[in-house]
């Protein structure tokens, strides 16, 4: 099949692909280099499989699209790791080069300048197969062990399909991109940019005061966030311009964020899915969550909830968009599939026809036979203003099995005030101690990791 950059730069070929700062790149150019940047690679006799540790700027995005229409399978490797991180990464899927402006020592690394030097007439255009790996990226390691999912073509058609039927979009849209390449969400958003032939608005770090800028003056219509980057926008003064939808997702957004988001008539979009999905699976529009609120849209046959106890089950999901299976770990695949459905991991309920995300099925606290959901509480907490986050994890207790503990991020100390607030639910669910801390932990996308908040713990109260 063709490549959509291909279709683009045919049929809108003075369209802005990419907007970088004051530097832009039509769909013309963008191939046109993209090409270039493809025959150096072909020259390098490079192995099937590469990786790729991209900054978020033009570059990037040209080298992106080279590595795809070179027909190589593109690893993509967050820019923050360390060098042993990244070694270990590749290592666990047999790669052993990386396009990087970093120096490792431990592999072979290109710098992504050298790919710019040539001149000659492009190569023909290449083809792809549905079923050809596009690109393989590792979950955000919330959890524990960061998984690596491979994303056929197939499925980044399908997600992109999926995304516009709920979150719509189309050549004009202007779609502002701060959320890392390297990402799902990031790659996503490329992804639907050569489908429709829109522009990218990328920027290189989430910057609130000049994103805020950018869409007051750059007519942003569509801007991808996670909750956290969702609240410092809002910190930072954020209003609604030209915007027709903000994407959430990645993580629940809490209540406080809704309403203040709707408050300022935000087209706030929060929606549901996972890197194995290649990106969301289900979204809901500002009027599902009026109607439906803390929903995270309407479910479709693809999804179901399993062995529903009191309603709630584990989120399971099927389509086009999901993955084939892991490449790693292994024996990862056993456990994530229940027929043609992935398991998500996600424990959640359908009512009157419309999808309620609880929890991780692993944050799950099991306190003598009750199941608490640790986001009921957080949700419950982050009521009070001066709970800027909060992580509630269960601790080992000889008597109940687990017990909810809590740790939260404030400049004060507020334990009376959170001893009243936990009035509000059962004694079984309220946390039996509090820490403040300065900053909970977080995975690098912004996601606060119930693991590494429950191991700094345990090693607290020891
Ligand atoms: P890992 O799988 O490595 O532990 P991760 O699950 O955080 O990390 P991602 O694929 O980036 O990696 O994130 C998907 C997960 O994010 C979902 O499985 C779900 O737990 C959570 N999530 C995404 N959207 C929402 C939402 N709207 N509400 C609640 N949780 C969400
Ligand atoms: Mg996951």
């Amino acid at each position: 099949m063709q490549h959509n950059l291909v279709k683009q730069a045919a049929e809108r070929p003075d369209h802005i692909a990419v907007k970088f700062n004051e530097s832009t790149l039509t769909f013309a150019e963008l191939y046109e280099q993209a090409s270039a940047v493809k025959d150096q690679l072909l020259e390098m006799e490079l192995p099937g499989r590469i990786a790729v540790q991209p900054a978020n700027q033009l570059t990037s995005v040209i080298i992106m699209h080279a590595i795809v229409l070179a027909h190589i399978e593109m690893v993509l490797i967050n820019t923050h790791l360390t060098e042993s991180e990244v070694k270990r990464q590749l290592d666990s899927i047999g790669v052993d080069i990386i396009i990087t402006d970093n120096n490792y020592t431990s592999l072979s690394c290109i710098m992504p300048e050298t790919l710019f030097k040539g001149t000659a007439e492009p190569s023909a255009a290449t083809t792809y197969q549905p079923e050809d790996i596009m690109s393989i990226m590792f979950t955000s390691g919330t959890t524990g062990v960061q998984k690596a999912v491979p994303h056929t073509f197939r499925n980044h058609v399908a997600s992109a399909e999926r995304c516009k039927v709920s979150f719509p979009f189309d050549s004009e849209t202007k779609w502002l991109l701060a959320l890392p390449l390297y990402h799902i969400s990031g790659l996503s958003v490329l992804v639907r940019s050569v489908m429709d032939g829109f522009t990218v608005v990328l920027f290189d770090k989430f910057d609130a005061a000049a994103i805020n800028q950018a869409l007051a003056e750059d007519d942003i219509t569509h801007i991808s966030l996670v909750p956290q980057t969702l609240e410092w926008l809002l910190e930072a003064g954020l209003e609604r311009h030209k915007l027709e939808g903000l994407l959430i997702g990645g993580a629940k957004l809490n209540d406080r964020t809704l309403q203040e988001s709707l408050k300022r008539n935000l087209p706030v979009y929060t929606s549901f899915g996972m890197t194995e999905t290649a990106s969301q699976f289900i979204t809901a529009s500002p009027d599902d969550m009026l109607n439906h609120p803390n929903s995270v849209g309407p479910v479709t046959e693809d999804i179901k909830v399993a062995a529903p106890l009191n309603g709630a089950g584990e989120i399971l999901v099927r389509g086009d968009n999901v993955m084939n299976g892991y490449l790693y770990p292994e024996g990862a695949n056993a456990t994530a599939f229940s027929g043609d459905y992935f398991m998500t991991g996600d424990v959640g309920r359908i009512k009157n026809g419309y999808l309620y995300v609880l929890d991780r099925r692993k944050d799950l606290i099991i306190s003598g036979g009750e199941n608490i959901y640790p986001s009921e509480i957080e949700q419950l907490l982050l009521s009070i203003p001066d709970i800027s986050a909060c992580s509630v994890v269960g601790m080992p207790d000889a008597k109940w099995g687990e017990v909810p503990a809590l740790v939260y991020e404030s400049d004060s100390d507020l334990d009376t005030k959170i001893t009243a607030t936990l009035q509000e639910i059962a004694k079984y669910k309220r946390p039996v101690l509090y820490k403040r801390i300065k900053q909970l932990h977080r995975t690098s996308n912004g996601k606060i990791s119930r693991h590494l908040v429950k191991e700094w713990l345990l090693d607290e109260i020891q």
